[in-house]
Formats: structure tokens, C-alpha cells, sequence
């Protein structure tokens, strides 16, 4: 198989890239603090924050905040391509944006 999905490339490196990325770790449990929660609850003085390292997946046991490295550069406000493309991952394996549902619930 070759490599055609981003954590084919960038798996075992989604801790250092989110430590890049300014998220800190915590003191305990491997766990980080909640980039997401500074500002409206202050700082997450226990790390409540799970990384897979081999995923990029996170997810905020304080604040419920998940998603992936894709979703969090969205929500910093970083351009993911050019991000990814420096970090050696081809255009070809990012994944394509998610379709808008047209729900009946959403229009
Ligand atoms: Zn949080």
C-alpha cells in the first residue's frame, strides 16, 4: 500500500506538530491544556485535553471540544495546505472538504 492518507505521513508526529501549533502539555497523564479554553473559562489548569499521536484526533474532556488537525488549523485560522505542505504531506492526500449537507434542517 502506498501512502495515500494523511496520517500515513504525518502519524507519530501529530504531538510534536500540535506542540508547534502552541498547545501545551500538561503536567499529568500525557494529557495537554485545552487550547480552546482560554478566554471564556480560563486556562485549563489540568489538561484535560487528549491528542492521539498517531491520529492527530483530539478531544477536550472539560470543554467537549473534538476534531482533528484539519479542523483545529480551521479553527486557529491557518491555511491547511500550504501547513500540511510543509510538513511534507501532498495536496493529493488532504482530504477534500466536506460536502455542505443539504438537510432540510440546514437551507
Ligand atoms: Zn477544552
Amino acid at each position: 500500500m502506498g501512502k495515500n492518507n494523511i496520517d500515513d505521513y504525518l502519524g507519530g508526529r501529530y504531538h510534536e506538530i500540535y506542540e508547534r501549533l502552541g498547545v501545551k502539555k500538561g503536567h499529568q497523564g500525557g494529557n495537554w491544556h485545552c487550547p480552546f479554553l482560554d478566554g471564556h473559562l480560563g486556562v485549563d489548569a489540568h489538561g484535560s485535553f487528549s491528542i492521539s499521536n498517531e491520529t492527530g484526533c483530539y478531544h477536550c474532556f472539560t470543554c467537549n471540544h473534538s476534531g482533528n488537525l484539519i479542523t483545529f488549523l480551521k479553527k486557529k485560522g491557518i491555511d491547511v495546505k500550504p501547513f500540511l505542505a510543509e510538513l511534507g504531506v501532498p495536496t493529493s492526500s488532504i482530504p477534500k472538504k466536506n460536502k455542505k449537507k443539504k438537510g432540510w434542517r440546514h437551507e
